[in-house]
């Protein structure tokens, strides 16, 4: 029997960006994987575990509809005791900086079990954007033995507060995993994104459903998006919108009955990525957006006010449009227009991982563990690319 590693997660995009490495696991001796979830988005991690064939061991269930941060942390924590109780791991993995990132750690922490934090050291330095994310990871930093950063410029924002053992740069594990599962000239399964025509159009991928965005600045960001598809006739929106009612109703409201805007059902990750290949570029406030869209060559303009990929901003593969819907409008009009301007973008290098981050987290936790005897190697992005 190897050592046994927890992986504890909820949510849609931290089971995309841990699917790989639970598959990883698998593959290594010295290791047994025990995945529990906690179901913190319900309807849309069920598919992305399903495309993985991953079967939780645990599964926390804690979703409730417009239960509390409060309320969801406090279950997921309480719910993790039996689990470890249970499975008695000798290491956690936690991704990111959700609820069930925070109370995995602290799970793991009361227990004295070793937490491993992937997606470590992002930053924006505001407490308050994104809310809760940034003091969740930054707490979770202070709990964590290892630390795995996709960047280095993560490693550097750890190191300003003190944490400087047992840190490595990884890359991001969604480039492993877009890596993995993008499909090429697959058709898509839902009709309306069959039916466009990505030659003669414009399509533009747009998501939309941070926190921090709810209220004002999401009904000036959908406003801005309706003025575009009325100033382009050439452009085709597409947004698949999350299920929260804070993100529906003004997306309904600002955007339902044009001809060329389709406001769509979230889409599985597959069918995600084969739109992802075939758009235009992306408008969005999605982290993992971020990281991925630069992998298949589209410009990213991201819809919020402060970021913790400043590496992205610095390679040039994304521009932070905030939340005014003028500067919205004048940096996609820019890119629908100047060719130029496109293919800068376009063709700028991915800060953010080369598909190998994945076995250099694993090699960090069997390190730590003592079942080999070198560190894992660092990712760095002008030697991989
Ligand atoms: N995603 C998806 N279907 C959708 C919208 C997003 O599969 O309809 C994927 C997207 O490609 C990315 C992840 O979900 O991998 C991003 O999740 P989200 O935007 O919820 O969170 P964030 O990245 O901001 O944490």
């Amino acid at each position: 029997m190897g050592k046994k590693v927890m992986s504890i997660f909820g949510t849609r995009p931290a089971a995309i960006k841990m699917a790989p490495l639970l598959l990883g696991m698998e593959r290594r001796e010295g290791l047994e994987s025990v995945c529990c979830v906690t179901g913190q988005h319900r309807e849309i991690l069920d598919p992305v575990l399903r495309l993985f064939h991953i079967q939780p061991q645990f599964d926390l269930n804690v979703m409730e509809p417009g239960q509390s941060l409060s309320v969801l942390t406090s279950r997921v924590l309480a719910g993790l005791e039996p689990a470890l109780e249970r499975a008695k791991p000798d290491f956690i993995l936690v991704h990111g900086d959700t609820a069930s990132t925070l109370a995995g750690a602290l799970a793991g922490f009361y227990h004295q079990i070793p937490v491993g934090h992937v997606e470590a050291g992002l930053r924006t330095g505001n407490r308050y954007a994104p809310f809760p994310e940034e003091v969740n990871r930054t707490l979770v930093s202070h709990i964590a033995s290892v630390h795995f950063c996709p960047t280095a410029v993560n490693r550097g924002n750890l190191r300003r507060e003190g944490v400087e053992q047992d840190v490595y740069v990884t890359g991001n594990t969604v480039i492993d995993a877009i890596q993995s599962i993008v499909e090429k000239d697959i058709p898509f399964t839902d009709p309306c994104l069959q039916g466009l025509n990505y030659d003669s159009r414009k399509v533009l991928l747009v998501t939309c459903h941070r926190r921090e965005n709810y209220g004002a600045p999401m009904e000036r960001i959908f406003s801005a998006l309706r003025a575009l598809a009325e100033r382009y006739p050439e452009v085709e929106l597409v947004y698949p919108m999350h299920p929260a009612p804070a993100v529906r109703r003004p997306a309904e409201r600002l955007l339902g009955g044009h001809p060329r805007i389709h406001l769509l059902e979230p889409l599985d990750v597959q069918e995600m990525y084969r739109l992802l290949r075939r758009c235009y570029m992306v408008l969005s406030d999605s982290g993992g957006l971020q990281e991925e869209a630069p992998s298949l060559g589209k410009p990213v303009l991201v819809l919020r006010e402060d970021t913790e990929r400043p590496e992205a901003v610095e390679a040039g593969t994304v521009k932070l449009a905030g939340t005014q819907g003028e500067r919205i409008l004048s940096l996609a009009s820019e890119l629908i227009e100047s060719p130029p301007a496109y293919s800068r973008m376009a063709k700028a290098v991915n800060p953010y991982g080369d598909g190998q981050a994945c076995g250099r987290i694993l090699d960090g936790v069997e390190f730590y563990l003592g079942l080999r005897d070198r560190p894992p190697g660092q990712f760095s992005p002008s030697s991989s690319l």
